[in-house]
């Protein structure tokens, strides 16, 4: 007999994943290599590791270990906020009249408010553990960069932070807590790097753009003795560090009996999904499972619904690897979408290959439907969420709709990556009535694609 369902399940301490799970090593197709921009050749590790920390190049480049141990520092910090709850929306299904199951895993549980501290903990323990100084990255949003810096801080860390600088500007209580955590942030464009000040002469007054703060990050680590670049989403090390998130859903719902027919989550970079699906993905690329999965985007920025597989420049100065992924095009820039979180222009190269094969679907939605939803799954569960995850609540609601209609009694299962305290300004738009929904036109997205390398592969 299936337990009683608690309303929050949580696990033990010694029923806690121990290692995290890499989903390419039961991939038959391998996600396709980076690419040295000049050679076109697939990077080496010795290429990589002039920009990443050694055992992350390892970990981006091993198709094969299923299995990483978490090293036991990792897993002592994961215990200030890990478990994260995996909760039963019992009042969500009831406002919904749904006899769907709804259950949601919750990342939003620390300071960060997001589960960007668990790969930001990570990166910053290999970084240590090489002997760096320090590690550069940049933020959009700002959720990262606090990530970055609180980990940062936790192993004696020096942490830089090229902010975008329209969200400096416009956030700059995320600021202050980076800086609380000791990290240093610098508006980007800045005038502190070569890229900066050509893409501040190119486009004077610009507000920047994740693309353009990427390149800063990268030169400023490259050019400074004991420093390398960490990066919080798109990398496939990035995706390993989330199964953890997979891993505590896949034991705690083994534990109770519970079989989720299909798995939701937001998709900016891919790490939230890569990491929930993971190990679900597993059990099907293994053929012992099928779950149905769906990679919600916003209808602003939809590379996987819209967008090219192709190789491409991860970063507007072209400073990066190629990456082969879906993707709108490096020069794609995206209307000023509020979940800032989901406003990057392709996908992590695992996901792409994934949905490429048919193994995950993709939808779009646009952003007043996703904080109509927001609204009402913060009246009913409490939690006020992040305009990224409230993708996924959208999604999950019409998912659980449908089952009304059809009296199907699935179970959905969905990633709530973070809280949304510091998108109030988003809000304040959304309660006034004034937010808009921008859907790119096809003339804007050939714009994009119009900045796609041209390789001859
Ligand atoms: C960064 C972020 C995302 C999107 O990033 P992924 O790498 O796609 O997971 C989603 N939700 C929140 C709260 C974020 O901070």
């Amino acid at each position: 007999m299936p337990k009683e369902i608690p309303y929050k399940i949580y696990l033990e301490e010694n029923e806690m994943p121990k290692y995290w799970y890499n989903v390419r090593a039961d991939m038959k197709v391998k996600p396709a290599p980076l690419l040295n921009p000049e050679t076109l050749k697939p990077m080496t590790k010795e290429e990589l590791s002039e920009v990443f920390c050694e055992e992350l190049v390892n970990q981006e480049l091993d198709d094969n270990t299923r299995e990483y141990p978490i090293p036991q520092e990792i897993l002592d910090f994961y215990k200030m906020y890990r478990p994260s709850p995996l909760v039963r929306a019992y009042c969500l299904e009831k406002k919904l009249n749904t006899p769907a199951k709804i259950y949601y895993k919750f990342e939003g549980n620390n300071t960060s408010g997001s589960h960007k501290l668990n790969s930001a903990i990570a990166q910053a323990y290999y970084a240590k553990q090489q002997g760096l100084k320090g590690v550069t990255t940049e933020t959009g949003a700002g959720q990262w960069g606090t990530a970055l810096s609180m980990a940062c801080s936790y192993f004696d860390l020096d942490c830089n932070v090229y902010m975008v600088k329209v969200s400096y500007e416009q956030k700059p209580f995320r600021r202050e807590v980076m800086r609380t955590y000791g990290a240093s942030v610098t508006p980007s464009p800045s005038m502190t790097t070569n890229v900066g000040r050509r893409i501040n002469e190119e486009f004077p007054g610009t507000g920047g753009s994740l693309g353009c703060a990427i390149s800063e990050a990268v030169e400023s680590a490259m050019s400074r003795d004991g420093y390398r670049y960490v990066l919080g989403s798109v990398l496939n090390q990035v995706l390993l560090h989330q199964s953890v998130i997979g891993m505590e859903c896949k034991i705690a719902m083994d534990k109770y009996g519970i079989k989720p027919d299909m798995i939701i989550g937001c998709a900016g970079g891919g790490s939230n999904l890569g990491g929930l699906i993971s190990p679900f993905m597993g059990e099907k690329l293994r053929g012992e499972k099928d779950y149905q999965f769906i990679a919600v985007e916003p209808a602003s920025c939809p590379s996987l619904t819209r967008g090219k597989y192709a190789y491409d420049y991860c970063d507007t100065g072209k400073v990066c690897p190629l990456c082969k992924m879906y993707t709108l095009g490096s020069g794609y820039i995206p209307s000023s979408s509020h979940a800032g979180g989901l406003r990057y222009h392709g996908m992590n190269s695992i996901l792409s290959e994934l949905y490429d094969q048919g193994l995950m679907e993709a939808r779009s939605v646009e952003q007043t439907s996703v904080f109509a939803a927001a609204q009402e799954f913060a009246r009913v569960e409490g939690i006020l969420p992040a305009p990224e995850s409230s993708h996924a609540i959208k999604v999950a609601m019409d998912e659980a709709i449908k089952c009304r209609e059809t009296g199907e009694e699935k179970t959905i299962l969905f990633g709530l990556t973070g809280t949304g305290y510091f998108d109030l300004y988003a809000y304040a738009k959304f309660n006034d009535g004034v937010m808009s929904d921008y859907i790119p036109t096809e003339a804007d997205l050939a714009k994009g694609f119009a900045s796609l390398p041209d390789l001859k592969l």
